[in-house]
């Protein structure tokens, strides 16, 4: 498969991935393998490839909004069949068994593994992934418009959530990236006024 791989930090202006050519991964029992249609870019995506993150496992291909079709599925497996359209987030996998996982706050676990960064990522022609951690993507969407949510859209949905915003309330926005642009659509939508705080 063409996969977009990263050899080496350095800053995007230099174009830092290299097109290369890697075998096609096969799934474990407990994983699918999809073919990939589309895959997002997030900020945080520049931040790896710029070295600006611990941890980075190098070489790794990069890139965490994932949207794709089921190819094959591991034999443990039961969730999802061939054809399946299914999105990646950046929560690649979670152990299970640490006292944040126990309390259903996976997203903190102590050893979660994260898509394009521990593990390799969408900027690829396929990917595998734990089939607890792949998500159902709705008719309604293209893949266009359905990878950003699986990054940003969590993340500005969440903050929503927490914010305990009413339908025609006040809403201030700290800062407007990827999140920010995607809540705030939900945020007209519920009828809120709704402010923009920017350093521009
Ligand atoms: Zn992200
Ligand atoms: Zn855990």
């Amino acid at each position: 498969m063409k996969a977009m791989i990263l050899k080496r930090f350095a800053p995007i202006d230099q174009n830092p991935l290299d097109l290369v050519d890697l075998p096609i991964p096969e799934p474990d029992s407990d994983e699918i393998l999809l073919r990939i249609k589309v895959c997002g870019v997030c900020h945080t995506d520049l931040h790896t490839i710029e070295g600006e993150l611990p941890e980075v496992k190098l070489l790794i291909i990069p890139g965490h909004q994932v949207v794709g079709v089921v190819e094959k599925v591991g034999k443990n497996t039961s969730r999802f069949k061939e054809g399946d359209r299914l999105g990646v987030a950046w929560l690649y996998s979670a152990c299970g068994k640490c006292a944040f996982c126990r309390r259903e706050n996976e997203n903190l676990c102590e050893n979660a593994r994260f898509t394009g960064y521990h593990v390799n990522g969408g900027y690829a022609e396929y990917i595998v992934i734990p089939e607890k951690f792949a998500y159902l993507i709705p008719e309604i969407f293209s893949d266009e418009k359905a990878a950003p949510l699986l990054c940003a859209g969590i993340i500005g949905y969440r903050a929503l959530c927490l914010s305990e915003i009413k339908p025609g309330q006040r809403l201030g926005l700290y800062g407007f990236g990827a999140s920010a642009h995607v809540a705030i659509q939900v945020a007209v939508h519920w009828g809120c006024e709704v402010y923009v705080f920017t350093r521009s």
